[in-house]
């Protein structure tokens, strides 16, 4: 006789909510000029949830259906005691996955893998190393790429290097990261940038640099050939004949992915995110504090919110940006 588990979560276009992408903490060791602004305020301690309240929400999900964490922020490596949560969450039936800027990982990629991170998504936005200080403000280029190396011994299932496009700062290296993710084995996911937070370092309209003229790029140089493969997030993925490695895009403007999305965010601050670009929210923070270790209301709050997913996201980059909270922030 098979034993019925927890109807799963459901929203109200039918779509099942499969993936939580959960951040752990706002602060970051860097500033990267599209995601923070260069003076940041971060939240005081009482307003982030503990370890315990952050497993909590994450075990409730899995109950309910969801198979797949991605631990993100902020930087979640930043987060004291990160390891404790991580060794948690790698025992439920799910699989764990992290993005981080890399800094962190010369020390801490074999610990990840042995917690029981699965796959891992590393932030790469340029080779040169006036560059990458630019981009990143306090970031150091030779710690990230040691921390990519260090990732590539330790044994995850599978590393992927995210770029954020700015036309005309990183987009002439287009290339160059291409063949750095191919001659290290590894995927690379090119981001067109997303309105979110007030930012004044650069224009995001001028710096936009669509998926499609990458693509058309990336091709005249590696023929790319489509793939239907998905690994459940937003990114489309490509091939090339001659190269395990595979490109990705994530174009929130170009293409839109709200169809087929499978996917919510939880803030450090206990916010349950219903969509990246809308401010539909649910206040996890409130009901994990108020009844604590009581499940039930939590899945009850999960329920309620499935009825507020909103059906999709509109960026428009002439405009003055409509959702105030920052990338890192938000969990991205
Ligand atoms: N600190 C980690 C990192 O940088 O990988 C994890 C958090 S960071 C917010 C997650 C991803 O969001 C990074 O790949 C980053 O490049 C991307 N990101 C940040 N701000 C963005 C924006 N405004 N538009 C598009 N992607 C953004
Ligand atoms: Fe930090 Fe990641 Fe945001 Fe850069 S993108 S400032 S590394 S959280």
């Amino acid at each position: 006789m098979s034993v019925k588990g927890p109807a799963p979560l459901i929203d109200r276009f039918g779509r099942q909510v499969t993936y939580l992408r959960m951040s752990v903490t706002d602060r970051c060791d860097f500033r990267c000029v599209y995601c923070m602004s260069e003076k940041m305020e971060f939240l005081p301690r009482s307003e982030v949830l503990s370890l315990e309240e952050l497993y909590d929400i994450g075990e409730t999900f899995v109950r309910l259906g969801v198979n797949k964490i991605r631990l993100t922020g902020g930087e979640p490596l930043v987060r004291r005691d990160i390891l404790s949560l991580i060794e948690r969450l790698g025992r439920l039936p799910v699989e764990l996955v992290m993005t981080t800027n890399g800094s962190q990982l010369p020390h801490m990629a074999q610990d990840l893998v042995r917690a029981g991170v699965q796959r891992l998504n590393i932030s790469l936005d340029s080779l040169n190393a006036d560059k990458f200080s630019e981009l990143t403000r306090t970031g150091k280029l030779d710690k990230v790429l040691a921390g990519i190396d260090a990732a590539r011994g330790a044994g995850f299932k599978r590393i992927k290097l995210n770029a954020v496009v700015l036309k005309g700062r990183n987009d002439d290296e287009v290339l160059d990261l291409v063949e750095f993710a191919r001659r290290s084995g590894l995927d690379i996911s090119f981001i067109e940038e997303m309105p979110l937070g007030q930012i004044s370092e650069h224009g995001r309209a001028e710096a936009y640099c669509s998926s499609d003229e990458l693509r058309e790029l990336i091709s005249s140089r590696y023929p790319l050939m489509n793939s239907t493969e998905d690994t459940g997030g937003p990114s489309r993925y490509y091939r090339m004949a001659d190269s395990a490695s595979r490109i990705g895009f994530i174009s929130p403007h170009s293409h839109n992915f709200c169809g087929d999305c499978n996917r919510v965010r939880l803030t450090v601050e206990g916010m349950l995110l219903l969509c990246l670009g809308n401010e539909h929210s649910m206040d996890l923070r409130e009901i994990v504090r108020n009844h604590p270790g009581d499940s039930e209301a939590l899945e009850a709050a999960l329920r309620q919110a499935m009825e507020i997913k909103p059906e999709k996201h509109e960026f428009n980059l002439d405009e003055e940006p409509q959702i105030l909270r920052f990338m890192n922030m938000t969990g991205g």
